[in-house]
């Protein structure tokens, strides 16, 4: 494919200082970048010991490891050298300076390794996202699914769905010529159609994954939110085991949004601190108010954090639909996980509203005089909620949650005290089991971008009108070529230019 002249060099390992370095070159000038550093060449493939020199006054910088690795069987299909100084800063700035001396050769951008890789046909552009995304993976989860992708889960399917419909087409387009002539053989459309449903079906059934597998990648979202001086901070700091939110006895301190990313048995969690949700005249405040309903509005769960040692629950107004009125919180709490009480609305004031799914947490549980039950139930609560099967969870029942009744959701409702810590294991739990139902089905998951999802939405729409169009066979090969064309920039084979430059911008420099 492309040639590109110039030739680039990073260092691929991260910054010092550290035992080792890893300083890769790629190009052309590869061999002549070793030879001006005064390192031989090694046989390929096979770690050679160098003493790198300075070109200019022939100084040794250190003494490293050099491997060569020939074109095409590189990374990047290019003549690729590397070498393993020393990991100091000065080992690495100076290195890079000398290499930056050698005629041809310049810093590479980010990602244009693995860019030359691509465009080389080394790996397609799924894998090229699987590659981004294990560099960027937090939890084994995320890895796992990262590696799968590199490795091809998507590409080499959506590479065999293409030819399929490449078939599809040649018989089409042989009746196209055929009917030409006069002489129509049959028997010619029907197997094209054939293909097309078939094909329809199976992207059809990738798509259908509930956005598990985007979701894995981004990771899941929690927000807290509740009135201002519930102890949404000390949850959320309680909970991160660190510093990250102010904790403070006045109302309306927490002005932004803090959010902390949690590992939670392999499953990436973002956790959100939304400050105190309630109007406001003070424009800072509002604008951390607006920010907040922003994030909670994108969350899969709301942890509704409520302060039970107030009988109202703390300052009147910010319970939507009842300001001013004295109800208890336990009416509250049945109010709010029926559905009766527009928690969602007040917090996101928009149409995500209904499908949020809200967890009740009455906090501050160690100033409450509480019944010999409710002692039990706090006690138990590590009992209530051990992972559930998969795919029961709540995050994936959202949607329905208006229709259950308050029983169904009484073991979304957890008893704690952020001060002191109690209760605060099982909420996690529950956390890990929601988490793990929901996630865990991402083994199969095919689509982990949203670019991924479009791709196969165009190809799976083209094939259902094809398979629709029997008659019409110059429109019947059109829908085959579009879908094949969707198919063709999913892995990058076909008119990508515009998304290169988005998937690579994330690149580390060096990869
Ligand atoms: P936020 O406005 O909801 O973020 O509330 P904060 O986390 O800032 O807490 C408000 C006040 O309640 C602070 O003085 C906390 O120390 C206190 N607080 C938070 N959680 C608890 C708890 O479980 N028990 C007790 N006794 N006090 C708490």
């Amino acid at each position: 494919m492309t040639h590109s002249l110039a030739t680039i060099f990073a260092l691929s390992s991260g910054r010092g200082p550290a035992a080792i370095a890893v300083i890769r070159i790629s190009g052309p000038r590869a061999g002549a970048a070793l030879t001006a550093l005064g390192v031989k060449i090694p046989q390929p493939r096979k770690a050679a010991f160098a003493r790198i020199r300075d070109p200019a006054s022939g100084e040794i910088i250190d003494e490293a490891l050099a491997l060569w690795f020939p074109a095409p069987n590189s990374e990047t299909g290019e003549d690729v050298a590397e070498l393993q100084p020393h990991g100091g800063r000065a080992v690495i700035a100076g290195v890079l300076a000398a290499l930056s001396r050698v005629e041809g050769l310049r810093m590479a951008e980010p990602g244009e390794f693995t860019r030359r890789g691509f465009e080389n046909g080394k790996l397609d552009l799924t894998a090229v996202e699987g590659l981004a995304d294990l560099v960027m993976a937090e939890t084994e989860g995320q890895r796992r699914q990262a590696l799968r992708q590199m490795q091809g889960a998507l590409g080499k399917r959506a590479e065999v769905w293409r030819q399929q419909l490449i078939q599809a087409l040649a018989l089409v387009e042989a009746r196209i010529d055929f009917s030409d002539e006069g002489d129509v053989p049959e028997g010619l459309v029907e197997p094209a159609l054939t293909i097309a449903r078939t094909l329809a079906d199976e992207i059809e059934a990738a798509l259908s994954d509930g956005g598990r597998g985007e979701r894995l990648r981004e990771g899941l979202t929690v927000a807290i939110a509740g009135p201002p001086n519930a102890g949404k901070s000390t949850l959320l700091n309680r909970i991160a085991r660190r510093e990250a939110a102010i904790v403070s006895p006045y109302a309306g301190t927490t002005r932004d949004v803090i959010e902390v990313h949690l590992d939670l048995g392999g499953w990436p969690v973002t956790l959100l601190d939304t400050a105190g949700i309630r109007p406001t005249d003070d424009p800072v405040e509002m604008e951390g108010v607006r920010r907040a309903r922003e994030r909670a509005a994108g969350a899969d769960l709301v942890l509704w954090v409520e302060d039970a040692s107030a009988p109202d629950g703390g300052e009147e107004g910010h319970w939507p639909g009842m300001a001013g009125s004295a109800i208890g919180l336990a009416e509250r709490s049945r109010m709010i996980a029926a559905g009766d009480v527009p928690v969602g609305n007040a917090l996101v004031g928009g149409s995500r509203a209904d499908t949020l799914a809200i967890w009740i947490v009455h906090n501050k549980m160690d100033l409450v005089e509480r019944p010999k039950s409710l002692n039990e139930r706090f006690a138990q609560n590590i009992a209530q909620h051990e992972p559930k099967d998969r795919g029961n969870g709540s995050f994936n029942r959202r949607a329905s949650r208006k229709n259950e009744s308050y029983a169904d959701h009484n073991e979304y409702i957890f008893d704690i005290s952020a001060a002191s810590g109690e209760g605060v294991d099982a909420l996690l739990r529950a956390m890990l089991g929601e988490a793990e139902s929901f996630l865990a089905g991402t083994e199969s998951a095919l689509v982990t971008r949203e670019r991924h999802r479009e791709a196969l939405e165009e190809t799976a729409t083209a094939l259902r009108r094809a398979a629709d169009l029997g008659a019409r066979e110059d429109l019947l090969a059109e829908e085959l070529r579009l879908a094949a064309h969707s198919l063709g920039r999913l892995t990058g084979r076909v008119d990508v230019e515009d998304v290169l430059d988005v998937i690579f911008r994330d690149f580390c420099i060096g990869k």
